[in-house]
């Protein structure tokens, strides 16, 4: 049998948006993904609904699958004939142990590739506003491993050479070595009072920088209880966090919010709050599922009416030969499926400026309808078909996809409760949020629209926030407004 080929791939420091596009290329083809515990959720969502999906991390740093064991499997996977990512935290050669792994591929005569990936050293920094290099303040840049495990000897380490070296220290694993760290430099010979700097879940939710003279570094990082995983920089460089600082001045900055649509469609939402500062805790508890339905001959049909983006995808994804669409009139809910159907060529001839069904039959009012085909989802409510059945027309309701729940991991359902925010862009959403997390109690819930927030008045909840434009762009605009409302300065 031709084995497969493994790719050492890096997933980069944590925040999604840094994965490569060739690492989500690979993860969404292969058939085994093996992944470190410090990776995006994100990198897995992509994954094939098939594919075989093994954590070989630290859970919850405990056991971690022996680097042995973890080899064996990859070798063992790829003779198999399957594909298989190795995914890693940062970069899979920046002490990664991707070279070990390379090497075991080599010996068994495996093929493999290399995906190289954003490593935390340059990453976290950056997001404190820290360049590892500045002309005039270093040309050059170290990275060095300081172990975590106290039992362990650092006979690897070259304190005297670190010490006399001409530019920035990047240590990697040396939270609970700081003290170490800072007083073998300098013994050996380091300026104490040289700029140094911590930074804690970098590029992450929660990311924290703590910066101090080397001297005053480890008691400035244990007052402020910093934990793993942290890197720790030396330089002066570090200095410069106070002018290039950019990530605090955003204007969700501080604020975390839970995203609980499906996770195919959470990406642009979330990348849209996290862009603004904000710490988004994706929580999908809801996923759609296409239903096995034929779009019918629509010559007989004057009116096609499609109800969301989502809708729009399914249909299309089923339309062969766009010339089939030619008869009728087209009629979307709102601005976002007139987006969804325009993506795949096609000009609506309906769009109501409100993304409610209510709107769109009113939008409806004044055309001649003798028969009309609605695309939608199972679950949708019957306020349109009722309308257009009310003014004569005889209506067929196509449903393409359902909406079904998605349990919720501990982690993400602790995550999302105590967040400042929670939003949801669908009734559907909100009910199976619930049913999930089994409360709404906790963060300021934010509604795309009446519907939705009808829906999570049902559930007992009011909701804090309604957009007034039902989009996931006026989402984030109603979100924005009441964040920085000056009489809502306390919130979050
Ligand atoms: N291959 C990885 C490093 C693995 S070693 C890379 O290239 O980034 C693990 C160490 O990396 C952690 O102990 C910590 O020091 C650092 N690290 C990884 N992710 C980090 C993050 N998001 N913020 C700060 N440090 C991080």
């Amino acid at each position: 049998m031709t084995p497969g080929t493994v790719y050492l791939v890096g997933a980069g420091p944590g925040d999604p948006g840094l994965l490569t596009a060739r690492a989500l290329e690979l993860l969404a083809r292969v058939d085994v993904i093996l992944h470190d515990r410090l990776i995006p959720i994100e990198a897995l969502a992509v994954a094939r609904a098939d594919a075989e999906v093994v954590d070989v991390g630290k859970v919850g740093g405990g056991e971690q699958v022996p680097q042995d064991e973890t080899t064996r499997l990859l070798v063992e996977r790829a003779l198999a004939g399957r594909s298989v990512v190795r995914l890693k935290g940062g970069d899979p050669f920046v002490f990664g142990r991707g070279g070990e792994e390379a090497q075991a591929c080599r010996a068994a005569g495996v093929p493999f590739e290399v995906v190289p990936g954003v490593t935390a050293g340059v990453a976290a920094p950056a997001y404190a506003g820290i360049p590892v290099t500045q002309r005039g303040l270093a040309s050059a840049v170290a990275f060095i491993t300081g172990h975590e495990d106290p039992g362990k000897p650092e006979t690897a380490i070259d304190w005297e050479a670190l010490a006399r070296f001409p530019g920035t220290l990047v240590f990697y694993m040396g939270v609970r070595r700081l003290e170490r760290i800072a007083e073998r430099l300098v013994a050996c010979g380091r300026d104490p009072d040289e700029p140094a700097a911590v930074v804690e879940r970098g590029t992450l939710p929660g990311q924290r920088t703590v910066r101090a003279p080397l001297r005053d570094l480890p008691a400035a990082a244990a007052a402020a209880a910093v934990r793993a995983p942290a890197i720790t920089l030396v330089g002066g460089v570090a200095a410069l966090g106070d002018e290039l600082e950019w990530l605090a001045g955003r204007p969700l900055a501080g604020r975390t919010i839970a995203v609980t649509r499906a996770r195919a469609q959470a990406s642009t939402l979330a990348a849209r709050l996290r862009e603004l500062g904000a710490q988004v805790v994706e929580a999908p508890a809801i996923r759609i599922e296409a239903l096995d339905a034929a779009v019918p001959d629509l010559t007989g049909f004057d009116l096609l009416c499609v109800t969301s983006p989502n809708g729009a995808h399914e249909l299309m994804r089923r339309v062969r030969d766009a010339r089939a669409l030619a008869g009728p009139r087209i009629a979307v809910i709102g601005p976002g499926t007139a987006r969804a159907m325009r993506e795949h060529g096609i000009e609506p001839d309906v769009v109501p400026e409100r993304s409610v069904a209510e709107s769109l039959a009113e939008a409806l009012a004044g055309e001649p309808v003798r028969r009309a085909l609605i695309a939608r989802a199972e679950e949708a409510r019957d306020v349109l078909p009722d309308a257009l059945r009310a003014r004569g027309a005889e209506v067929e309701v196509l449903a393409l996809y359902r909406t079904v729940a998605e349990p919720l991991e501990d982690g993400a359902r602790a995550a999302a409760l105590g967040a400042d925010y929670a939003t949801f862009t669908s009734a559907s959403s909100a009910r199976f949020f619930h049913t999930a997390a089994g409360t709404l109690a906790g963060p300021r819930l934010v509604s795309i629209g009446p519907a939705t927030s009808a829906a999570l008045r049902e559930l007992g909840f009011d909701p804090a926030v309604e957009a007034a434009d039902h989009t996931p762009d006026g989402l984030v605009a109603a979100l924005l407004a009441d964040a920085t409302d000056a009489t809502g300065t306390a919130r979050g």
